[in-house]
């Protein structure tokens, strides 16, 4: 499959750049398909695109937006057991989490999109001032491989409920979604212009895409390396930028916790997506003197997931995405027994008969002690770290102990506890015994996780600019 046009202005534009980007399946390791590595007159057509289209879209009235939002729901709801198949094959996700997650998610984020626009006050009065609510203009997204539909569509919706137009530099490594999405949004009769999907590399298109002049905002979701990369290109135009990043997160199980049940908890977690998730819980803290059993009930645990094809649904954990992550993780797992921590399960060589694709299997260290690289660097692989520590002042300061603030999860069998415990973790979402993800709350990091809040309300607001008319 080559897919080498773009949806820019409402059409299938022919990309005008000579190359191209192998899409591999991450259970064989073979080219799945081809996408076209968008030039600069790519971007530059995309970029025009948006921006004519801009104040049309601004002025269409919200319950119309929420409107073609709903459509883009029910579009991807009626090919989600399609693009589930194809995320699990570019990323490797299995099958099951494929469609609970990588579509179910998307969907309930334009849910909550929607019901938060349809609440929006978009205007109020203060004293003698009209305060109202602008459209940014024109977003420039650019978006990861590792949950490809959500994290385009957790930019996309509250871009376009806000009055936006969107250029998505969709990633590289996983694509085929987001021309999924463009073929919804075209079916769904979105204006021209509104929503323009590009791939192509980060150093080509994405920079392009940033640096562009019609970009009024830039939208990221990526690595702490690219985000940094990205703040400075958009403070050359002084304009806005939110950056959600990676994480190092910390499960912290207090001493007076149900151990089994948090154990098994941050195991699901931190392997879900073979730990190719930005809010894995990688660093499971544990009593010292609850670590021998906090490890037998891990390994157990680990031991349950069945590794293998992403397509077969008794699959629960499956490969990594891509060749590059495979050798990153492998490269962590040697450094982590170099640096003197216990590994207890899993480790670096390729699971016996999956030597075909990106496999590790579920690794555990134990002993792991809060200064090792593979204690403070995201691994983004199916490694956990079982970190003893002294007592609740120290876990906090290891929790909070890395360069990272985007998750953090606690666990104690006193609620208020647990609360007074979450409250002082610098991380923007806290779990609290188990409290659910919800699509609809504010999500985003602090420190070198990034800034600036996705889903409901809160990722509406990122795109809209306040204005004062004083009267
Ligand atoms: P990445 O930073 O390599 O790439 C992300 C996107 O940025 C891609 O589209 C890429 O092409 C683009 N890009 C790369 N360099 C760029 C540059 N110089 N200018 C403009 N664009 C550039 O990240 P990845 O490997 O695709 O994704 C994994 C990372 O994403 C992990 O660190 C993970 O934690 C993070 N992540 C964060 C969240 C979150 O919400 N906080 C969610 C998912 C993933």
């Amino acid at each position: 499959m080559v897919r080498d046009h773009f949806y820019i202005g409402g059409a299938w534009v022919r990309s005008s750049a000579p190359g191209r980007i192998d899409v591999h399946e991450a259970g064989t390791g073979e080219v799945l398909a081809q996408v076209a590595d968008a030039s600069e007159e790519d971007v530059e057509l995309a970029a025009q695109a948006a921006a004519a289209a801009q104040s049309e879209w601004a002025a269409t009235p919200p319950a119309e937006r929420g409107r073609f939002l709903s459509a883009l729901a029910e579009g991807i709801a009626g090919r989600s057991e399609e693009l589930a198949r194809s995320i699990s094959r570019e990323v490797g996700t299995p099958i099951r989490h494929s469609r609970a997650i990588q579509l179910g998610n998307p969907i309930e984020i334009i849910a909550g999109t929607v019901a938060a626009l349809g609440e929006f006050i978009f205007q109020e009065q203060i004293g003698n001032v009209t305060a109202i609510r602008e459209p940014a203009g024109v977003v420039a997204a650019i978006t990861p491989w590792n949950y490809p539909l959500q994290q385009v569509v957790a930019k996309v919706a509250p871009a376009l409920a806000a009055g936006c137009t969107v250029v998505l530099k969709a990633s590289e490594v996983a694509p085929l979604t987001a021309f999924g999405l463009a073929e919804v949004a075209h079916a769904a009769g979105l204006p021209a212009g509104v929503l323009n999907v590009i791939t192509g590399s980060g150093a080509g298109a994405g920079e392009g895409l940033a640096t562009h002049p019609l970009s009024d905002m830039i939208s990221f979701t990526g690595s702490t390396r690219a985000g940094r990369r990205v703040s400075e290109l958009a403070a050359d135009r002084v304009i806005p930028v939110t950056l959600e990043l990676g994480g190092k997160s910390a499960s912290v199980v207090l001493s007076d916790a149900d151990l089994d049940k948090a154990v098994k908890f941050g195991v699901y977690n931190a392997f879900l997506n073979a730990g190719q998730t930005c809010t894995a819980l990688t660093r499971l803290l544990v009593p010292q003197a609850d670590q021998a059993r906090a490890e037998e009930v891990a390994v157990a645990t680990a031991q349950r997931l069945s590794l293998g094809d992403p397509l077969d649904e008794a699959t629960r954990l499956g490969p990594l995405a891509s060749r590059a992550q495979l050798d990153r993780v492998r490269g962590y797992i040697r450094l982590g027994v170099a640096q003197g921590a216990r590994l207890v399960a899993g480790g670096a060589d390729p699971p016996a008969g999956l030597e075909r694709g990106y496999f590790v299997a579920a690794t555990i260290f134990a002993d792991v002690s809060p200064e090792m690289t593979i204690a403070q660097e995201e691994i983004f692989g199916p490694v956990l770290s079982i970190i003893p520590y002294p007592d609740e002042a120290a876990a906090l300061e290891i929790a909070n102990g890395t360069p990272y603030g985007l998750a953090a999860a606690v666990w104690s069998n006193d609620q208020d506890r647990a609360i007074s415990f979450a409250r002082r973790l610098r991380a923007g979402t806290v779990e609290v015994n188990g409290g659910a993800f919800n699509l609809a709350a504010p999500f985003g990091g602090v420190k070198w996780s990034g800034h600036g809040r996705e889903f409901g309300r809160y990722g509406l607001e990122e795109f809209l600019v306040a204005k004062s008319l004083q009267l």
